[in-house]
């Protein structure tokens, strides 16, 4: 038997259903797990948390955020998929150099487990050179937060190359020789705290080899998770990507759908069917001027996942996805009903149905539900703790309501991830926050010094030829 630890006097909501929410309770944890949940559980041996006032939840899991545009922080407040495309993923993207990779998924990681964010799938399309993963790995590793690494097949665009979609989203010998490396070395496990996943290139603008050779490598690999960006808005809008998919047998439910808000009522049934899910990134597809997916999806019977997406311009603080999934869902609803004439007498998403998709929907799309997404003896004491102490927080609602529709990240007060106490009192521990700080400036102003030296008016000139063009 190992270290216990024992956080007393909570108000726990296990988001499991044999053990519902427990206005006061204790929670066991052995090394890495939750060992017990309950009160008088005749523990005197174990470290104590102090959680009394405090409501006690599973850590919330992202599936869909790439950390790397932690270096990009505000870059694209005010710009357009195009400015993003051109100014970001083309311009800055190809300049990565490993310490940039490093410092941000280290200063992501960070900012996901201060706003009680415990799990994350890093949907790395930055793999533009070799050593980029590894430096993000590191980070990751140091950072004590529990990651799908989504190594990415997609290298920097080829403007000088063929016409077409591909050379503009090349996948590169070297992408295989280094999922594999890592698949065999260091992201060999999926019983780890990171593990590894796969991005795909954005497939439904590619010739459908590109997707039989990405979804094809990431079954080789083994890996649980591959993701890729799908049904996302005007540019979507008539791929044929599902279809093909299903045609040719390659659906199933090791595919994460990023977005999603275009597919039909058709591909969402052939989703649900074959166990496809969709993670929906509310802020991302409203900025797209598009109705998230989550109503429709949950209706066709899809697991439905939250994500923050680029975290450059969109926030990554999940209580506020929550809150806005959560009105935006009704809202969806709503709208259907009024179209068929009918007026909704309840809301039917509710506050504990949106705390269930931002905690359990997250582990099932990760495939991680075994371990992760409840507080569920057996499981990996993934755990945060809120305070009630802000006037804000000190209603007499449902500890439920209060969680989704009252909190920010700025009330999380505790975290562990695998049991280890990442954050306490409101603060992060073994962080140098001045420190990264300082890198983060210092990797900015190397992107900025050479950005600025491109000819940015050739990949204005490729948007407008081979985008622009196909659209
Ligand atoms: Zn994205």
């Amino acid at each position: 038997m190992g270290a216990k630890q024992i956080i007393r006097d909570a108000c726990v909501i296990s988001v499991d259903p044999e053990i519902g929410t427990q206005r006061r309770a204790d929670i066991l944890i052995e090394d890495d797990r939750i060992a017990a949940i309950g009160t008088d559980l005749g523990v005197d041996d174990a470290a104590p948390i102090d959680a009394g006032g405090m409501i006690a939840m599973p850590g919330l899991v992202c599936c869909h955020r790439h950390l790397w545009m932690t270096l990009l922080r505000g870059f694209i407040s005010d710009g357009t998929w195009s400015s993003y495309l051109v100014e970001t993923f083309w311009g800055r993207r190809p300049l990565y150099r490993p310490e940039d990779s490093h410092i941000a998924a280290y200063a992501g990681a960070l900012e996901a487990i201060d706003a009680g964010v415990t799990t994350v799938l890093d949907f790395h399309d930055c793999s533009v050179r070799e050593g980029l993963a590894d430096a993000s790995l590191d980070a990751l590793d140091k950072s004590g937060l529990r990651t799908v690494f989504a190594f990415g097949l997609e290298g920097p665009p080829d403007f000088d190359g063929a016409a077409g979609a591909e050379a503009m989203s090349p996948t590169l010998p070297w992408h295989r020789e280094e999922a594999f490396r890592l698949r065999n070395g260091r992201l060999a496990s999926d019983d780890a705290r990171v593990t590894m996943g796969i991005t795909a290139r954005n497939l439904e603008f590619l010739p459908f080899a590109c997707a039989a050779h990405d979804l094809g490598l990431a079954r080789e690999l083994g890996v649980r998770t591959l993701t890729t960006h799908a049904g996302s808005g005007a540019l979507s809008k008539g791929a044929t990507l599902v279809d093909n998919l299903r045609d040719h047998g390659l659906l199933g439910p090791d595919i994460l759908f990023s977005h999603g808000q275009s597919f039909t009522d058709g591909e969402l049934d052939t989703l649900a069917e074959t166990g496809v899910k969709i993670v929906v990134s509310v802020e991302s597809e409203l900025g797209q001027g598009a109705d998230p997916v989550t109503w429709r999806a949950l209706q066709h019977g899809v697991t439905v996942s939250l994500g923050a997406d680029s975290v450059g311009s969109l926030a990554g603080d999940m209580f506020r996805h929550m809150q806005m999934t959560l009105k935006v869902g009704r809202g969806s609803r709503a709208r259907l009903m009024d179209q068929q004439g009918i007026a909704p007498t309840d809301v039917a998403l509710l506050t504990r149905d949106m705390l269930e998709i931002a905690t359990m929907g997250g582990a099932r799309s990760l495939s991680l539900d075994d371990r992760i997404g409840s507080l569920t003896p057996g499981k990996q004491a993934d755990i945060i703790l809120l305070s009630r102490e802000r006037v804000g927080m000190m209603s007499g609602a449902e500890p439920e309501q209060i969680a989704v529709l009252q909190a920010n990240g700025r009330d999380v007060d505790t975290v562990l991830i695998a049991g280890r106490v990442l954050k306490r009192h409101g603060v992060l521990l073994d962080a140098d926050i001045k420190a990264v700080a300082r890198d983060l400036d210092n990797s900015r102003a190397y992107l900025d010094d050479a950005h600025g030296r491109l000819d940015t008016g050739v990949l204005w000139d490729a948007y407008n030829t081979k985008v622009a063009a196909a659209s």
